[in-house]
């Protein structure tokens, strides 16, 4: 498969696109297409600037608006795209997905769908959206790769080779994802405010003793000593991963940490009280009905901008614990990424990164047919051997930490 369509050109979209440039050999022509087609061409400036593109090739840029399916569809046609990389807001998946069925094209995202109206919706996710369209794909034989930034995504790709590879029985997978790196504002979510937010705002959803436990966002907290990050607190969260993996793998116990400091849980905390993080429209005293979630979202910094001056390291990884050989045994598989390596890289902080790479090599893997499904899968059923590879030749190299010490787990050698 060949040709690839970008939507949205957000902080993701821009690794995204880069990293499609730095294999267009492979992947033929890029279009990125968002609503704001300016962001679009900022980002083909970016590229050349950085000399990201491999060969010469074809590097465009198209205004859509994404929930606009006939269109959508039309452009994939008149671009010739064969896959469609989804990484624009969450609340367009349906309709990027309906046009994929619609045209062929294969389909990846890297957040699960969200209704503007409705947070934290009862589990599994996957199944009050995405889900439903399976049989739609089968038919019509089109891959669709649910969920494949870093998480979700390669955290599931982590969890299916541990789960293979060394365990005889898995009791619990705690995926831990610490950014201790700092951006230098008063305050900034490091994706998409109202996606960050409202991952938060209401029940936190974990998987225990194999059933579904509502917690309190903060209600649980934890000290993690993680490689290169060190010790730091990260509090249960409900998160994408947790839907499918729960599913997908016989494991009882899985938990989803994010780290979080002070300073981040007293502004959401005031933000939360005050009514502020609300999907819910509120109407002022001049008549006008506003949501107040979306108004905090625009007066807070857009996360591409925090890039440039972005210092520290991110650590995300799966703490995978169970028995081997009758002993009790655990692996830490993980990766961590420098926000100054990134910008100098391809212009973009860490966050962005580890989500805008794996769904390029996804996307790699489609084209070379390693992962062409022709059905809808979540990432924990391919073959995650390959997609650790290659996101080792890319620049997210992940690392594997048990009793034999810590390495870079090259999933090949570690299989032989
Ligand atoms: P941004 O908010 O920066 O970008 C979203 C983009 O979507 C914007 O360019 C926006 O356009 C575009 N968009 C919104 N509505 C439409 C529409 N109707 N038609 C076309 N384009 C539209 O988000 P991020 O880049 O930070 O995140 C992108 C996605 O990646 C999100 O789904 C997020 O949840 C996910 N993510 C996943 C991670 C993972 O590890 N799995 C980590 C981080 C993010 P405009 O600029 O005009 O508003």
């Amino acid at each position: 498969k060949r040709n690839v369509l970008i939507i949205g050109a957000g902080g993701v979209a821009h690794v995204t696109a880069h990293k499609c440039a730095q294999n267009n050999k492979l992947l033929g022509d890029i279009n990125i297409a968002s609503r704001t087609v300016t962001k679009c061409e900022a980002i083909i400036d970016s590229i050349k600037e950085k000399g990201n593109l491999q060969s010469p090739g074809v590097l465009r840029a198209h205004a859509l608006d994404a929930y606009d399916i006939e269109a959508t569809k039309a452009l994939i046609r008149s671009t010739g795209s064969q896959i469609v990389i989804n990484v624009g807001t969450p609340f367009l998946n349906m309709s990027v997905l309906e046009a994929c069925i619609g045209t062929g094209a294969a389909y990846l995202d890297t957040a699960i769908h969200e209704d503007p109206k409705k947070v934290c919706e009862p589990p599994p996710w996957y199944a009050n959206y995405e889900w439903k369209r399976s049989q739609a794909c089968k038919e019509a034989g089109v891959t669709a790769v649910l969920g494949a930034g870093f998480d979700p995504g390669v955290v599931n790709a982590y969890a299916r080779f541990a789960y293979d590879n060394y365990f005889d029985q898995v009791d619990s997978i705690d995926i831990i994802d610490i950014n201790a790196g700092s951006h230098g504002r008063y305050f900034a979510t490091n994706f998409d405010p109202e996606i960050n937010f409202r991952e938060f705002t209401s029940t936190v959803w974990s998987w225990e003793n194999s059933q579904w436990k509502a917690n309190k966002m903060f209600e649980h907290g934890k000290e993690w000593d993680m490689p290169v990050t060190g010790k730091s607190m990260a509090y249960l969260t409900g998160h994408d991963e947790l839907h499918s993996l729960s599913r997908f793998l016989d494991v009882p116990n899985i938990r989803f940490w994010m780290g979080f400091g002070e300073h981040y849980i007293n502004v959401f905390n005031v933000l939360k009280n005050l009514g502020l993080l609300s999907e819910k429209p509120v109407r002022t005293a001049r008549g006008q009905e506003i949501v107040p979630l979306e108004v905090v979202k625009a007066v807070l910094p857009d996360p591409a901008s925090l890039a440039a001056g972005y210092t520290g390291k991110t650590c995300i990884g799966d703490l995978v614990k169970g028995t081997k050989d009758g002993q009790p045994k655990e692996v830490l598989i993980y990766n961590t990424c420098d926000h100054e390596a990134c910008y100098a890289e391809v212009g973009s902080q860490a966050i962005s990164y580890t989500a805008g790479v794996p769904v390029v090599a996804a996307a790699m893997l489609i084209a070379k047919g390693t992962w062409d499904a022709k059905r809808m899968v979540n990432v924990e059923e391919q073959d995650p051997a390959p997609f650790i590879a290659l996101m080792n030749d890319m620049g997210l190299v992940t690392r594997i930490k048990d009793e034999h010490g810590d390495r870079i787990l090259n999933p090949m050698q570690e299989l032989a």
